[in-house]
């Protein structure tokens, strides 16, 4: 029996590799460490700029979560889940209710966390005008995203409402 979507080839270069409904330690252990790495390069970033920007910093990281959970996670097949990143899906029912379909805002709220995760290092790293940091932040940055999006997570993934899921389509 077929799959949901499958034989669909609308991606943005995923391929599809699996259909986990649970992500395992396999999946999720490689973005576990990579976001902790960020998360401390981050810290120690915001701790050179300032002791407020420190504290702004992990006032930041925690409010992303809350909108990931309210924009993002309780839209997705990976609700209530272990999904491809630790502390997101699998946290999101501990203060939001399931949601409707995965639309347009649940990217927004994506995007809108990352931001918030990674704004004060930036600044950080301007204030100091390193370009070395600037270069190892940022592959740090783009790192976790390409296992996340093109190893790990996507192309395992249920959610065919993600733009980033093999078998999306609008
Ligand atoms: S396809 Fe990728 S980005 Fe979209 S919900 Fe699944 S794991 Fe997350």
């Amino acid at each position: 029996m077929k799959n949901p979507g499958e034989g669909v080839d609308m991606n943005i270069g995923n391929r599809r590799k699996n259909w986990l409904s649970d992500f395992t330690i396999r999946e999720y252990g490689i973005n576990g460490v990579l976001i902790v790495i960020l998360f401390l390069f981050g810290l120690y970033l915001s701790w050179k700029l300032s002791l407020f920007a420190l504290f702004m910093y992990l006032a930041s990281w925690a409010a992303s979560y809350f909108v990931l959970y309210a924009l993002t996670c309780r839209h997705c097949a990976n609700y209530g889940k272990s999904c491809p990143v630790p502390l997101e899906g699998s946290c999101a029912p501990r203060f939001f209710s399931r949601g409707g379909d995965f639309g347009p805002m649940a990217g927004v709220g994506a995007v809108l966390a990352y931001f918030l995760r990674v704004c004060i290092p930036y600044v950080a790293i301007l204030q100091m005008g390193s370009v070395l940091y600037f270069l190892l932040y940022t592959g740090l940055f783009a790192g976790f995203f390409y296992v996340l999006l093109y190893r790990t997570g996507c192309p395992n993934c249920t959610n065919v409402q993600c733009p980033f899921n093999p078998d999306f389509s609008t």
